[in-house]
């Protein structure tokens, strides 16, 4: 096996027995492996691992690399920050996007999204532990932003992403994904959207939270790709 063959099972153990711990079915946590800043070999060699599912940050990189890999049926999430001018490249080459933040960047998405391709999947990006400078929509706008993302016809409405801050300690990580959860249940219900399933939380370090707390997809980069 190669190394990102042996860490990407040691991640799915780790998903496996948090899932186990919190009393979830098995596989009912998928994993986007988050390839930024490593080549096209890296994601070759995990998908020959199995994983199907890559999520990017920094837009251009990622494109260069879903170009490069054409051939491959993979799944591309865009997980960074979205700027304008940049959304028309995110419409043309991502299968979903966890971080829209704004209406204006959905609209964008919608209207530029290539009528030959399937809607765009997406999720909105919360910022669950109220950081003033950082990015995501605050959790009282949350409900307004997804009627009307919901409304836009070359998107789908998937669920929320949220990266909250690192804090120390099991305890505190679960209270503070369990806010997401909260809010995400809180949204489904208000929403009745058959699809508004996934609430993409938890990362290398804190996945095991996440899962406890309901995660239904975590990204996980250093523990599959190595330090960046
Ligand atoms: C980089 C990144 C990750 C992966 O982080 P690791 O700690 O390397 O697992 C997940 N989500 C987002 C939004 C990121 O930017």
């Amino acid at each position: 096996m190669t190394l990102i063959a042996e860490n990407l099972r040691a991640v799915q153990d780790r998903i496996q027995q948090a899932c186990q711990a919190a009393g979830r079915p098995a596989g009912s946590v998928r994993l986007l492996a988050v390839s930024k800043t490593f080549g096209p070999d890296a994601v070759r060699e995990a998908h020959g691992a199995g994983q199907t599912a890559f999520g990017e940050n920094y837009i251009q990189e990622a494109v260069d690399k879903i170009t490069a890999l054409r051939g491959l049926p993979l799944e591309w999430h865009c997980i960074g920050p979205i700027q304008s001018n940049k959304t028309r490249l995110v419409a043309e080459h991502f299968d979903w996007v966890h971080s829209v933040d704004r209406l204006k960047i959905a609209q964008r998405l919608s209207e530029q999204r290539p009528a030959h391709l399937p809607p765009l999947q997406v999720c909105l990006q919360v910022n669950t532990d109220g950081g003033p400078t950082k990015s995501g929509v605050q959790p009282n706008e949350v409900l307004a932003l997804a009627r009307a993302v919901a409304a836009l016809p070359s998107l789908v409405l998937r669920g929320l992403m949220t990266i909250p801050d690192p804090v120390e300690g099991f305890e505190a990580e679960l209270a503070l994904h369990r806010r997401a959860t909260t809010l995400f249940e809180h949204l489904k219900a208000e929403l009745a959207l058959p699809q508004f399933d996934t609430l993409s939380m938890g990362m290398t370090a804190d996945l095991e939270a996440a899962i406890h707390a309901g995660s239904t997809l975590v990204r996980v980069g250093t523990a599959i790709f190595g330090k960046r």
